[in-house]
């Protein structure tokens, strides 16, 4: 077994604090890596606060993890020793399904194995994520980071960059689509960069105008403040693809009326509370209101090289792990420009605090 340190929480609303785990030898498909970097997702938060209900502790958060490969299992093909890789939310799925046979893991009729928050496929390992030194993963569900790209700003495109990248590709985000993205948080600032990127028209609509020169510099086109309720006039019937990222529960409603007709709103943010929608907002436009979940292994690795390709990273700032708590109120608080990402160094480094 592997000695690994990490953060966890260990009861939901409890402080992340210092914790001890093992994680398995390789076995022959196993590809073993030193974790460099890791991002701080709001789904971290919202698992480690349990406010999606069912969180299993004691829980080392992070699925934004980035790191290099310090030893393959025997049988591995894919990596080898001193390889740049990456590892998003999911280690695991059933592998047979017919959606697991699509590249559409994420959606695995089993369940896939979530990084953490969840038991290995054998039933009673608890799965422990990134905010930790090592973690062993099947060579099938990890993703090879781009000599182009660095490893810290590289992180988030685990979670953040293809949770957007896959709708925003599905929906066909390109010249001549007028795409709005709700939220310029970890997610929405990725988002702006890869419409950008795919030749979109990207209107950000955030809370305040605040992050209105970043969005701009980040390569919006068009910058509105929700508060200001004339935004809503002001922009009705304007979009193909409305993206919403935000953690909380806004009124969906307000924004199926941006769409054009046949335009989509798709969710990304889980917020804690029910969100409810009128059948006239939907009709009256032949609108709809989809969601999206991550992305699967293949397209994973099509956004890493779109975004090699491009120079896409993400906005961050780096922490050491000692300051994940704060870091964890500042992403609620929506100040982070725009995602912290988690220099493992710190966690190396303080093997005295375990
Ligand atoms: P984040 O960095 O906290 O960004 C969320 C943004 O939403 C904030 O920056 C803020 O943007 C806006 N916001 C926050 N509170 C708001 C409120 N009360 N009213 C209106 N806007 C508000 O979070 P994230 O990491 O991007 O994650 C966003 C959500 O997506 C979370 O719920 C997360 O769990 C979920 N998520 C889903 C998937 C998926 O596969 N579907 C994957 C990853 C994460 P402004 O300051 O611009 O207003
Ligand atoms: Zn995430
Ligand atoms: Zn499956």
């Amino acid at each position: 077994m592997i000695k690994t340190l990490g953060y966890a929480a260990y009861k939901a609303k409890e402080a992340l604090a210092p914790f001890t785990f093992e994680r398995r030898d390789p076995r022959d498909h196993d590809v073993v890596i030193d974790i460099q970097y890791c991002g701080i997702c709001h789904s971290d938060v919202h698992q480690a606060r349990d406010e999606w209900g069912g969180s299993l502790f004691p829980m080392v958060p992070g699925h934004e993890i980035a790191g290099v490969v310090t030893q393959v299992g025997p049988a591995v093909t894919k990596y080898k020793v001193g390889d740049r890789v990456g590892v998003g939310c999911f280690v695991d799925s059933c592998r047979t399904c017919e959606y697991c046979l699509q590249g559409l893991e994420q959606y695995c009729t089993q369940g896939m194995t979530g990084t953490y928050n969840a038991m290995e496929r054998d039933g009673k390992t608890l799965s422990q994520g990134g905010y930790s030194t090592t973690i062993v993963v099947d060579e099938n569900y990890v993703l090879r980071i781009p000599d182009a790209l660095p490893l810290d700003a590289a992180a988030p495109l685990l979670c953040a960059g293809i949770t957007l990248y896959s709708p925003l590709s599905h929906w066909k985000a390109g010249p001549g689509k007028k795409v709005a993205i709700i939220g310029m948080g970890g997610l929405g600032h990725m988002g702006v960069k890869l419409a950008h990127a795919m030749g979109a028209e990207v209107t950000v609509l955030s809370q305040s105008l605040r992050k209105e020169a970043d969005s701009r510099r980040l390569g919006a086109d068009h910058f509105y403040a929700t508060s200001d309720e004339t935004t809503f006039t002001k922009l009705a019937g304007t979009f193909d693809l409305v993206i919403n990222t935000v953690s909380a529960p806004i009124d969906w409603n307000a924004y199926l009326g941006l769409l054009k007709v046949d335009g989509a709103l798709v969710v990304l943010g889980v917020p804690e509370e029910q969100v409810p929608v009128g059948a006239f907002s939907l009709i009256m436009g032949r609108r709809s209101l989809a969601g999206s979940l991550i992305g699967g292994i293949k397209e994973t690795q099509e956004m890493l090289d779109f975004c090699g390709k491009h120079a896409i990273t993400s906005d961050i700032e780096t922490i050491a792990i000692q300051g994940v708590n704060e870091a964890y109120d500042r992403v609620v608080a929506s100040d982070v420009r725009y995602r912290f990402v988690i220099d493992m160094a710190s966690l190396k480094s303080d093997e005295a605090a375990f």
